[in-house]
């Protein structure tokens, strides 16, 4: 899969793409990232991608050439299955969304920044709008941070033990039940018993049991399906 970030500030994008999972699947050609900085496709000397906003409101606006530009030379190259922009007034984004983004083959991400973006952007190039929760962010680079990390790990293969992210949280509308590791005792707290015995019938028949009496006390909605 590719996904294709455009910014005004890469910089806030470097480390988070390039450690751990993301970095690995990088590595091992499952996930293919690339960030575009939106200045490189200014045609002024001072490279603006912001103007004062029509009708005369507080803050600055993302201008519609340079994006436009990008998007287009982008588009030239390859298909896109999706043109995000990441938006407090977007989708709210989950756990169903990332694997729906995570089965396709080329994506765009664009990254707000400032007052936000001319609007028409986003009525003539973007084919969805993603929030990541109701706050204000300063830029969308954070947002596409977590879009990216929560797609790029659940490509098949692209982490190392699969069956791992297949019981995480909210696959199957579910939390996932609790973890534990060596010692089995602590300053006199305890593994449950049923972890230790070697069981796995009887280890699985717990966790299915957790993660629903944890799922609905915590998140309850999560089984209405609300
Ligand atoms: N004035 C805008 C907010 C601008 S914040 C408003 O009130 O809606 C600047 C940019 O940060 C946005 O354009 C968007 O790309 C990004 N952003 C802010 N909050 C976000 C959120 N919750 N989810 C995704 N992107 C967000």
């Amino acid at each position: 899969m590719r996904i294709d970030i455009i910014t005004v500030v890469p910089e806030l994008l470097s480390s988070p793409l390039n450690e751990s999972i993301l970095k690995r699947a990088q590595e091992s050609g499952h996930a293919e990232i690339y960030v575009h900085n939106l200045r490189d496709y200014t045609d002024d000397k001072r490279r603006t991608v912001d103007d004062y906003p029509f009708g005369g409101e507080a803050g600055m606006v993302m201008k519609i050439e340079p994006v436009f530009r990008c998007i287009e030379k982008l588009k030239s190259e390859r298909d896109y299955d999706e043109i995000i922009f990441t938006s407090p007034d977007g989708i709210t984004y989950n756990q169903h969304e990332a694997n729906r983004l995570s089965l396709m083959k080329n994506i765009i991400i664009l990254c707000g920044h400032y007052k936000g973006i001319d609007y028409r952007i986003r009525e003539h190039l973007i084919t969805r709008e993603i929030s990541i929760g109701d706050y204000v962010l300063t830029g969308g680079e954070l947002a596409a941070c977590v879009i990216a990390d929560s797609v790029v790990r659940i490509i098949p293969g692209a982490i190392g033990d699969e069956a791992s992210a297949l019981t995480d949280c909210f696959q199957d509308n579910l939390l996932a039940p609790p973890v534990y590791t060596r010692p089995a005792e602590f300053n006199g707290w305890k593994v449950p018993e049923v972890l230790l015995s070697g069981n796995f019938a009887e280890i699985e028949k717990w966790q299915e049991e957790q993660a629903w009496s944890r799922t609905k006390e915590l998140r309850p909605d999560l089984i209405d399906g609300k």
